[in-house]
């Protein structure tokens, strides 16, 4: 410890930054014990040793020195094993270093520790990374905590990380890779479509390629999911996959469905999906097949004329069309004759 006995020499010292200096006085020894050792007795004359502000390792070793003094003026401080794990990952989530599934990139971190500390000045500091070894000290840090570790390493890593100590205990551990609630629904026919309506989501993890996969769901049922995380806000109106369709949306499919004047592209188009959804989901609701084209109410009375081209509405041609189209993509290799005769109804109604 430096004790400079001098007011001259304090002065000096006065806003300046220099390296501490032992004493001849001894911390702890059986014969020292209770000796008290004076100010005078116990510093030597040295010339003082200044830190420069050009020089790196100084300014690194300063900021140590800071930080352990913020914390040691901490009263009543618990900053929790757990959440301090999970400030450090969220801080290397972001420096692509981890991953959400709480895997560490080991190789590139401890490469960017390196670059970061010189090897002489961990080993100074008695923090060498032994890259060999799976339990060195920083990627102990990175565990489910059973124990402390030495405060000097997270000392380090903090400062690695670009934080103070103060700054990085004030931060949230918390991982959002979806963001601040709340969520919008994705069901363009529910009355919240693209509203934030989803208060909560439920999260599972990947553990083969370590990413996770948020589920949403709406009062409306339906419930979509998405693998994660979030590069931008737009992301937030992007469906992965739609796991439940729900009450809204399969009612609106039955009544366009039964709706001989809508055809199936436009259903696909009003319920944001391609046409073989759509049959699929009318075959898994029951509904019916062939569905309900212009014609079918004639024939249902008796009445099998098809109306003059002039007096048929756009909308029906379109349905006919695209049932035609449909056949014609269905049987590639069959010939207009027989696909005319197979199916009748469509092909003498156009
Ligand atoms: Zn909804």
């Amino acid at each position: 410890m430096q004790y400079p006995s001098q007011k001259s020499a304090m002065k000096k010292l006065l806003g300046k930054n220099v390296f501490l200096e032992n004493s001849t006085a001894h911390g702890r020894s059986r014969q020292t014990r209770y000796k008290l050792a004076s100010i005078e007795q116990a510093v030597q004359a040295v010339s003082l040793r200044m830190l420069s502000s050009s020089n790196s390792v100084h300014q690194i070793l300063l900021k140590i020195a800071q930080d352990a003094a913020w914390l040691l003026a901490q009263e009543n401080f618990l900053p929790g094993l757990e959440s301090t794990r999970d400030r450090y990952f969220k801080l290397l989530i972001d420096r692509g270093l981890a991953s959400y599934a709480e895997q560490v990139r080991v190789n590139p971190l401890i490469e960017a520790f390196k670059d970061y500390y010189s090897p002489e000045l961990l080993k100074l500091l008695q923090g060498e990374i032994r890259e060999q070894n799976n339990s060195n000290w920083l990627l102990r840090l990175m565990r489910p905590p059973k124990h402390s570790q030495h405060p000097l390493y997270h000392l380090l890593l903090i400062q690695f990380l670009s934080y103070s100590a103060r700054e990085f205990f004030q931060l949230s551990g918390e991982l959002k890779p979806f963001g601040d609630g709340s969520w919008p629904c994705l069901n363009p026919v529910c009355i919240h479509f693209r509203q934030p309506q989803i208060q909560e989501y439920t999260l599972k993890r990947d553990r083969s390629h370590g990413r996770m996969t948020a589920t949403f769901c709406c009062e409306c049922g339906f419930t979509y999911a998405r693998l994660g995380p979030d590069q931008s806000p737009d992301d937030r109106f992007r469906v992965g996959k739609v796991t439940a369709w729900g009450q809204v949306w399969e009612d609106f499919l039955k009544q366009l469905w039964e709706d001989s004047t809508v055809s199936l592209e436009q259903i696909a188009n009003r319920l944001s999906v391609d046409r073989q959804t759509v049959k699929r989901q009318a075959a898994r609701l029951g509904l019916t097949f062939p569905r309900p084209s212009p014609t079918w109410k004639q024939t249902q009375i008796g009445e099998t004329t098809p109306p003059k081209t002039d007096e048929v509405n756009s909308v029906q041609v379109e349905a006919y069309r695209e049932e035609w189209l449909e056949i014609l993509r269905q049987n590639p290799d069959a010939g207009r004759a027989q696909l005319s005769s197979q199916h009748s109804r469509v092909h003498s109604w156009l």
